[in-house]
This record gives C-alpha cells, structure tokens and sequence, in this order.
C-alpha cells in the first residue's frame, strides 16, 4: 500500500533498523521502546489488521512465530521469556493499519495485560 509507512519500510523507503528479514517477514526495532528489546515483526504482504488475515495467510503468520523465536536468541531474551502482542483496531489501540507483531522483553514485564 502506497501510504503505508510499513510498506515504506519493507521497501527501504524509509530507514529502520532491521533486525531480521527474509522473503515474506521483516522484522526491525520500535521507533519508542517501551522496553529494552523492542521489535516489530511484520507480513511483507500488506494484512491491514488480524480482523483481515485469510485462509492463505496461514503459513506466514506461523512464520511469524518461528522468526519471534530467531530473533529472541538472538536479542538474548529466549530464557528469561518475553511478550508478543498484537492491537487489533479502536479498542485494541492498533495505530499502524499493517499487521504487526510487537516482541517486547529484556525486563520483567509483570503479570498485567492492561494497566
Ligand atoms: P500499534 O499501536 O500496535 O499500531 O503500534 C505501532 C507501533 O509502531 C508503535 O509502537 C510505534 O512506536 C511504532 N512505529 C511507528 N512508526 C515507526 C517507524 N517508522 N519505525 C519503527 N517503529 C515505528
Ligand atoms: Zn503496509
């Protein structure tokens, strides 16, 4: 999508610091961490929300997991464990309409979803 500014990013249009890419997922570092390892992990293909992932979507959002897992070795944080999570929409605080998965970790994240 051409105003998508994850779209931008997937097509270098704009910098990012990358922390893993391969054909159909990117993954780069928050703009503001809200903690000390912060990553989006993101579908090449442009999904606007979960409410918009489809049958054929499958296999790369289980992708997704597997590079989650790729890059917590290698942000060192597989061991202690860490949070993904997705917004999905109004209520669910989704600012950016291109899926995208928040890894979040590297301090103790307590046991409140919502605060
Ligand atoms: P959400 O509220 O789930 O849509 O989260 C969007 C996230 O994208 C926020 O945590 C932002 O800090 C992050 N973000 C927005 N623009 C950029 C950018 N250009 N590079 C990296 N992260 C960004
Ligand atoms: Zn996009």
């Amino acid at each position: 999508m051409d105003d998508c500014i994850f779209c931008k990013i997937i097509k270098k249009e704009i910098p990012s610091e990358i922390v893993y890419e391969d054909e159909q997922v990117i993954a780069f570092k928050d703009i503001h961490p809200v903690a000390p390892v912060h990553v989006l992990i993101i579908p090449k293909k442009h999904i606007s929300a979960v409410t918009e992932i489809k049958e054929d979507d499958e296999a790369v959002i289980g992708k997704i997991y597997s590079v989650i897992n790729t890059i917590a070795e290698k942000m060192g944080i597989k061991e202690n464990g860490f949070r993904v999570i997705v917004n999905c929409g109004k209520d669910g605080g989704q600012e950016v309409k291109h899926l995208h998965f928040h890894l979040i970790g590297g301090k103790e994240l307590g046991t409140k979803i919502v605060h």
